[in-house]
């Protein structure tokens, strides 16, 4: 027997017809901020009466908020709608190598309250799940609607397990699993350079993009691909993988941690720049960009060879995906002016055709809170994805 489509089912349900307004209105205020009952209408293409049963419901349960209008020249001024950030709280999660770091955000992803741990070298599962549940506890309120975990590696959504994850050695770990179980609230596990995507996308430099790569230069080298202004992840969250592309196919080139050969975080990374202060007789890749700022010509050669490099790189990530943008995070961005120029002019002159599709390349705006604001924006994701009641 055929199923009922979704148009049928809207058409059919007028339960779900209704369920589907709140989501419209809710979604629009939010990407468009304050507007009128009669914009609304026309934008969404709804009844005035209709929107004004909504907003009327909303009002009541807290979701929207009136605000009023900005001074206008002649006539009366309508009252504003706009979405309620305080309406309810998540919690977003970042596991990295050394620590764990988490925080109670707003609809909005401004930050309410931190927690922050550390945790030894390749530290185990139950290790970290334990520190989650006392961070989780210690942070959540009445009004949290779930938790965001961003952690490296390829993860499979939907069901919250790490198929692999190279920087931790984990592998077949249900995350979402041990935690909706210890905490009782809904767990969404993404990649970390999905998940600073999605924060430059609900609130950073993504907003003025459709379709951007947002790459993330720390230990390794990440990427998130968001096209028509949806996080792309492909099969397994792999998507935007840049760094595990192979950059130098050679029998002389270094083996990523990954297991493959010259992949181009053995050149872009703090792992390689770690390598050339080491052969300067540096500490590590802050010390070896302090010293190019000096004027350091040895250290502003590496810089260069990074710079190079990051630009080959992105030229082939820009020939697949035609981005609009490219957004350059993570560590190495506190440095970008010693190696952002160079990777520009690699970009510009050799993407197809001529360096005509060369994208604009800036630095994220959301920073390192991005990858907290992230996790916690893609609950809040799915709650405006889903028919919610107050
Ligand atoms: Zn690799």
């Amino acid at each position: 027997m055929r199923t009922k489509s979704r148009q049928e089912e809207l058409v059919l349900n007028p339960k779900v017809m209704g369920d589907h307004h709140r989501l419209l209105l809710l979604r629009y205020l939010r990407l468009h901020g304050p507007t009128s009952r009669a914009d609304l209408a026309r934008s969404l293409g709804l009844a005035p009466s209709v929107v004004s049963r909504l907003v009327r419901e909303l009002l009541a349960e807290g979701c929207l908020v009136e605000r009023e209008c900005p001074k206008t020249p002649l006539g009366r001024r309508p009252t504003l709608l706009a979405f309620n950030p305080d309406y309810r709280t998540v919690i977003g999660a970042h596991i990295q190598t050394d620590k764990l770091e988490c925080a109670l955000l707003n609809l909005g992803g401004h930050v309410l309250a931190r927690w922050e741990s550390i945790i030894g070298k390749e530290p185990g599962p139950e290790q970290v799940f334990e520190l989650l549940f006392k961070a989780v506890n210690a942070l959540r309120r009445e009004n949290t609607l779930g938790i965001g975990v961003a952690i490296s590696g390829l993860i499979d959504v939907k069901t919250g397990r790490i198929v692999f994850s190279p920087v931790l050695q984990w592998e077949g770990i249900n995350i979402r699993e041990a935690l909706e179980k210890g905490c009782a609230l809904p767990v969404h596990v993404e990649n970390d350079a999905n998940a600073l995507a999605v924060a430059e996308l609900l609130h950073g430099a993504g907003r003025n993009y459709k379709d951007f790569l947002c790459v993330m230069i720390s230990d390794g080298l990440g990427g998130g691909v968001v096209l028509e202004g949806r996080l792309y992840r492909g099969m397994l969250g792999g998507a935007g993988e840049l760094g595990h592309t192979t950059i130098d196919p050679s029998d002389g080139a270094s083996i990523c941690r990954c297991g493959e050969r010259g992949c181009l975080e053995e050149f872009c990374s703090k792992r390689a720049l770690n390598k050339e202060a080491q052969r300067l007789g540096l500490e590590d890749w802050r010390t070896l960009g302090e010293m190019a700022r000096r004027g350091d010509t040895h250290a502003q050669k590496a810089f260069l060879r990074f710079g190079y490099f990051l630009g080959l790189g992105l030229k082939n990530a820009v020939n697949l995906l035609n981005p609009e943008a490219v957004i350059i995070g993570g560590d190495l961005a506190e440095f970008a002016d010693l190696f952002l120029h160079t990777a520009k002019e690699v970009v510009c002159k050799h993407c197809f055709p001529g360096g005509r599709t060369a994208p604009e390349i800036v630095l994220w705006q959301v920073g390192k809170e991005g990858f907290l604001v992230g996790a916690g924006g893609l609950v809040v994701e799915e709650f405006l994805s889903s028919p919610i009641r107050a």
